[in-house]
């Protein structure tokens, strides 16, 4: 019986949606980071909401020069407005890291790279997903210092970021990663309003387009297997609210905790799928 999963998205041209299955709940595997009551959900820039502007996938925020998409998500310039015909092309090619070997450096200007490494070592515990420190390799990842927390979605080619700042937790860090590797968030998976309801009423003005599905958004893709609550990349009930009331429940009207411990059994075998 399928049950957990999320919806991975490679970002690339025709954006396609990697999923899994997995049985039983969505066990979150504990890494001793942050709790899941008190685990923050990822800004590029917190508190700042920038310009809202359409894209070609959809409305984004510019903020600082850089293109926000979900809060946390950076997108390129030719993300946002690509140039040539959106068929199928190197894009989808790009946005996965191929053979699954993620090339990295650390800033020696980052505090407690403990977080990097603890997350490295989480990734490769549970995944398939590999961690090689970059020496000429043209594509790779750069953790660095940040205003918030955020990072490409896939692999852009080039060098790309994942910017950290000190209130990023390892937890945070793991999730991060998940983005790197091409993941959206799960609260926008297409088929998500068959579980939970969107309380658009209690959204922080500007942040309403951090819960668009990613259909809505422009992308294509396929949702399989259940969404996932205990997911790494799922939203809190109360991410984002206005008013102290939630932004997202589930169907019966339930509330439900961020979970940023690590990555859940849906999230392992979403990425075994895509990897
Ligand atoms: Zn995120």
């Amino acid at each position: 019986m399928k049950k957990t999963n999320l919806s991975l998205l490679m970002l690339g041209v025709g954006m396609s949606v990697f999923t899994s299955c997995s049985k039983e709940q969505e066990t979150a595997v504990p890494t001793g980071s942050a709790s899941a009551q008190d685990a923050k959900v990822e800004e590029a820039y917190p508190g700042q909401t920038g310009t809202a502007l359409p894209g070609k996938f959809g409305v984004y925020q510019q903020i600082n020069g850089e293109n926000i998409l979900e809060g946390d998500i950076i997108l390129t310039a030719a993300q946002v407005n690509p140039t040539g015909p959106q068929t199928e092309s190197a894009g989808r090619n790009t946005g996965k890291w191929p053979s699954a070997v993620v090339y990295y450096t650390i800033d020696a200007a980052l505090p407690s790279q403990n977080r990097v490494t603890d997350a490295i070592t989480h990734w490769q515990t549970y995944t398939p997903v590999r961690f090689v420190k970059r020496t000429t390799q043209a594509n790779y990842v750069t953790f660095r210092v940040g205003s918030g927390c955020s990072s490409n979605i896939g692999m852009i080619g080039g060098r790309q970021y994942i910017n950290l700042a000190s209130g990023c937790s390892t937890g945070n860090t793991i999730h991060e990663i998940g983005h790197a590797l091409g993941l959206f968030h799960e609260q926008t998976r297409n088929d998500r309003d068959t579980y939970v309801n969107i309380l658009t009423q209690n959204i922080q003005a500007g942040y309403e387009n951090n819960f668009t599905k990613y259909g809505v958004s422009g992308y294509s893709g396929t949702d399989f297997g259940a969404l996932d609550f205990g997911s790494i990349m799922m939203y809190g009930s109360f991410s984002f609210s206005s008013n102290g009331q939630p932004t997202i429940t589930k169907k019966d009207g339930s509330t439900f905790n961020i979970q940023r411990n690590g990555l859940s059994a849906g999230d392992r075998a979403g990425i075994d799928v895509m990897y």
